[in-house]
């Protein structure tokens, strides 16, 4: 069993406000882990525009989604923050000693004094192949990450999409390397892609060196033999159907956010989002605060800045767990010598 990690504040998501959290934690000595599903910090920002302009960061008048991430990145920095990345916060449950239980879907545990819920929309999860009974491949010969590239050299690959990371693997696997499959074909309902440029130049390239085959279709069933998955049923623009052979299927349809687990902790909910009040950001759990896109209140807007606002005094709410008694004070950053040396700036 791995050990049980010890943390005053637990950060469930690494979006912007997540990151932030960091930050104003870090003013008031609060040290804090991070957990998000995705392997890179930055949320919707990063996953879903990451080379797109954001006009409204104050004192930012431009900067895109990674620009964002990367600033804050740097910001936290001085409060070393552990980020506990790929893995998805399962439960949070409170002891009787008041602290939080958490567990993540890879099998991380921590005993949290605080809990700040900043999940947006949900953990981004892979979308999955819409065909009755396909999942028991997953895993096994049915994949929607590669996490070890070198499980699929000298394999037959079927890889399903047209974006980034479809035509990505389909390149890496088919070029002459350590992890070249014995086969390469790619499947995508159109002969255009959401890819970069390049990639897909590289693809067409493969393509005609006939190392990669390229089909225009969507896998509308499977096939097995002996309870392993045989090949995938692709119907073309032509309305015929035929069987593609394989030894894995590697399917990359974009990830969608999903509330998942959190609407399992007992939280007081409203619409999917959790209920929290406007002074603390604390939600009907005391020692659980909720921040960002993920909360609700009168008057709530979806926007970085108010979920920047919300960190602050999330932090300042959870003094009373973490130092009980002791009174917190305000502090600039432009002048307190104690906020200097927490800040590195001495
Ligand atoms: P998110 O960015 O959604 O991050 C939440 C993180 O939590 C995710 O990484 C997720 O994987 C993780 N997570 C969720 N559940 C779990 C779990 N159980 N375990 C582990 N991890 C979990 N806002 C602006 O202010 N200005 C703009 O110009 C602007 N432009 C936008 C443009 C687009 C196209 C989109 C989609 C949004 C835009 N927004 C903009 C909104 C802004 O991106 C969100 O308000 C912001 O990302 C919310 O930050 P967050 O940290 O609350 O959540």
């Amino acid at each position: 069993q791995a050990e049980v990690i010890d943390t005053d504040a637990l950060i469930v998501g690494a979006g912007p406000v997540g990151l932030f959290q960091v930050f104003e934690l870090g003013l008031l000595e609060i040290k804090a882990h991070v957990v998000d599903a995705l392997p890179y910090p930055g949320g919707q920002c990063v996953e879903l525009y990451p080379d797109k302009p954001i006009y409204d960061i104050p004192a930012v008048p431009v900067c895109t989604g990674r620009e964002l991430t990367d600033n804050l990145l740097k910001q936290v920095e001085p409060f070393h923050p552990t980020f506990h990345l790929g893995q998805e916060v399962t439960v949070v449950e409170k002891q009787a000693d008041g602290r939080f239980r958490v567990e993540t879907s890879r099998g991380t545990r921590f005993l949290a004094r605080t809990v700040f819920i900043a999940a947006g929309v949900g953990a981004f999860q892979p979308r999955r192949l819409k065909l009755d009974g396909i999942e028991r491949h997953e895993e096994r010969q049915l994949f929607y990450r590669v996490k070890d590239p070198a499980q699929f050299a000298g394999k037959h690959l079927v890889i399903v999409g047209g974006g980034d990371s479809a035509l990505d693997w389909a390149n890496h696997f088919a070029q002459d390397g350590p992890h070249q499959a014995a086969s390469v074909v790619l499947i995508h309902r159109r002969d255009g892609f959401r890819a970069a440029p390049a990639s897909v130049a590289r693809m067409r390239e493969l393509c005609e060196a006939m190392k990669m085959q390229f089909l225009v279709g969507q896998v509308t069933g499977y096939e097995e033999a002996d309870g392993r998955l045989s090949g995938v049923k692709v119907t073309g623009s032509d309305g015929v159907t035929r069987v593609v052979p394989l030894d894995m299927l590697l399917v990359f349809f974009g990830l969608s956010p999903k509330l998942g687990p959190i609407a399992d902790w007992g939280l007081a909910l409203e619409r999917k989002q959790v209920v929290v009040d406007t002074e603390k950001f604390e939600t009907s759990i005391p020692g659980i605060f909720a921040v960002g896109d993920i909360n609700t209140y009168p008057g709530k807007k979806k926007l970085i800045l108010c979920g920047f606002h919300e960190a602050a005094l999330a932090a300042f709410g959870a003094t009373s767990y973490v130092f009980p008694g002791k009174a917190i004070h305000l502090q600039y950053t432009t002048t307190s010598p104690k906020l200097h040396k927490a800040l590195g700036v001495e």
